[in-house]
């Protein structure tokens, strides 16, 4: 491509209120366009790095045995009535009806829709497994759009879901996209980590996110001596117990005016860490429960809700007051009848703690567990942070920040049995499918990249995504036997599959070398007159700013070898 016919245009003026390198980064090269919050124009060449990782991710699928169709972006609500998600996906589904006051949403995911096309096609156990994927614009009313590509209301994802006929099948299906997701987000060259990640209330260890690591990530992610975890799910165990002895009598004092935990640490000169926190849910069925921790740290829902075995709601304020008979801030665990108890591990072994006394304005110390109130027991109650010991393994978490790239969960039958979607298995008996659905954010991955892979002077794309992989800069397009040069190993690198960008703008060299330092295609020749007029020509990797001048005859066969190596 001829960079005067194409639609390539660099930009200078970025808005100020960017967050990401990489955002900023795509719009000054001019990969991107925002149209509106959450919804971009591609352009070209952001488009040819799009194909790149689609055909990678369509390889590696083709080998792991799935199948591409493509389904509707647009999606009637009588299936998502059948799975009771029309109400449960909140507003981030975004409705419509058509002229016959039909029912609609865009689609953000597609699992309904692919049950119903496998009901109505797969009767028997014979055409099983399958695993059918499309690569596809997915629409999400997304609250708060940001960070560019990497959260959008329209992006690009694709989306694959197996159908098994028993679990151990659906685990091979699993095990096999597992492998085949290592494998692209190698090829496309990430760094990355996989993370155990929730399973909602399906159960079981069967979720997986892949994340390319980078401090721009959205996600935390706590990594172990052998394990990874989300860190909304990373495990924090039991400590070991002290003998808890000379326990002292509990006494009252006043914290007059009193609200937070930071406001109690700085009046009783003490670290938040070693202060108790009292929280305060109710669960599924309206039931008040007390949570207590260390005052450093923050209950984990998520946890929460798997001890107690049900959803789990936090008190409002007014809620607390009406149960205490005081305002939050002053609320505890002694004297409250008729609420359940729960415990950090992290209190294992505290004596003597401070609480709020429920009455407003006053604390008391030397409160002790078991001697001043009962409770259920101690669990895992709170978010792991660095530092802390995986009970697994042993190690001690490090944090990393990662963008979730790419996400495989195990579904059960949560979809089939919902939507009646059943097959006959050898002995003519019906079961419901096994299924499980694997997502990648292909935009998003996009952006992942360059938030990984760039510099100071811009965009350094691997040369398995790149949109071109040769740059070539004519800094004398006046001159007739430097163009001529130029068009000629231009053609030649077509010929042999090479993708090359020409620079043939009448332009000064700074200009174009600051867009090719921009654009961040791998490989860059420079032709220039008084170089040329001794045969040479300059080659150059964008990586690593490496140069080395090349023979004229030569520079063709150099090119092509270096970048099937690259
Ligand atoms: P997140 O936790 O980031 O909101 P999710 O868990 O809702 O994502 P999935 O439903 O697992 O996402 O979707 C599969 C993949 O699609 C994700 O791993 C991510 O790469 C991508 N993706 C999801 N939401 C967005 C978005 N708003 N913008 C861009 N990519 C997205
Ligand atoms: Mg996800």
């Amino acid at each position: 491509m001829k960079w005067s016919n194409s639609h390539i245009v660099t930009r200078r003026d970025i808005a100020s209120d960017v967050e990401l390198v990489s955002d900023a980064l795509l719009q000054k090269a001019g990969f991107i366009r925002k149209v509106a919050p959450g919804i971009y124009t591609y352009q070209n060449i952001a488009l040819r790095v799009l194909n790149k990782i689609s055909n990678i991710v369509r390889q590696e699928l083709e080998n792991a045995d799935c199948v591409e169709v493509l389904m509707p972006v647009v999606q009637p609500k009588s299936l998502w009535d059948e799975t009771d998600r029309w109400n449960a996906m909140g507003r981030s589904l975004l409705k419509f009806k058509n002229r016959n006051d039909q029912e609609f949403c865009l689609g953000p995911t597609h699992e309904e829709v692919v049950t119903d096309l496998i009901r109505k096609d797969i009767k028997s156990y014979r055409d099983l497994p399958k695993n059918i994927y499309h690569i596809q614009t997915k629409y999400r009313d997304e609250i708060r759009p940001r960070f560019g590509l990497m959260r959008c209301r329209e992006f690009i994802m694709k989306d694959a879901y197996s159908f098994d006929v028993d679990k151990d099948a659906a685990q091979v299906s699993y095990q096999k996209m597992y492998e085949a997701y290592s494998k692209i987000f190698n090829r496309i060259g990430l760094s990355f980590k996989v993370v155990e990640a929730d399973t909602g209330n399906i159960g079981g260890n069967q979720s997986h996110e892949f994340h390319a690591v980078t401090t721009a990530g959205e996600d935390a992610i706590l990594l172990s001596k052998s394990h990874a975890y989300n860190m909304e799910i990373a495990p924090v165990g039991e400590l070991v117990k002290d003998n808890r002895s000379n326990l002292l009598k509990v006494s009252s004092f006043d914290t007059p005016g009193i609200r937070t935990i930071a406001e109690l640490g700085k009046f009783l000169k003490v670290n938040e860490a070693d202060l108790v926190k009292s929280m305060f849910f109710y669960d599924g069925n309206k039931k008040p429960i007390l949570v207590l921790l260390r005052g450093s740290d923050e209950v984990n829902i998520l946890k929460l809700s798997k001890v107690l075995d049900s959803d789990v709601q936090l008190m409002s304020d007014q809620e607390i007051e009406e149960l205490t008979g005081t305002v939050p801030g002053s609320c505890g665990p002694v004297g409250l009848d008729g609420v359940k108890i729960y415990l950090d591990y992290s209190l294992q072994n505290m004596t003597n703690f401070v609480t709020g006394a429920n009455s407003d304005g006053v604390h008391l110390k030397n409160v002790n567990y078991e001697r001043d109130f009962k409770t259920e027991g101690f669990f895992d109650l709170v978010f792991a942070k660095e530092g802390d010991v995986c009970p697994i393994d042993g190690g001690e978490y490090k944090q990393h920040r990662g963008v979730e790239v790419g996400h495989i969960f195990y579904l059960g039958t949560k979809y089939s049995k919902a939507m009646n979607a059943a097959f006959s298995d050898s002995n003519q008996q019906s079961k419901f499918f096994e299924m499980g659905c694997y997502g990648i954010g292909v935009s998003r991955t996009m952006q992942a990249v360059v938030e990984q892979s760039h510099d100071d002077k811009g965009i350094i794309w691997p040369i398995t995504v790149a949109p071109y992989q040769v740059h070539i800069c004519n800094l004398d397009v006046s001159d007739v036997s430097v163009t001529n040069f130029v068009n000629q190993i231009y053609a030649k690198l077509s010929d042999l599959d090479i993708e090359v960008l020409v620079d043939d703008r009448d332009e000064r060299p700074g200009v174009k070398f600051n867009d090719a330092d921009l654009l961040g295609i791998p490989c860059r020749v420079t032709v220039g007159k008084r170089s040329f007029d001794k045969g040479q020509v300059e080659l150059a990797w964008r990586k690593t700013i490496d140069k080395e001048s090349v023979s004229v005859k030569d520079i063709v066969s150099v090119v092509k070898r270096k970048v099937l190596e690259a």
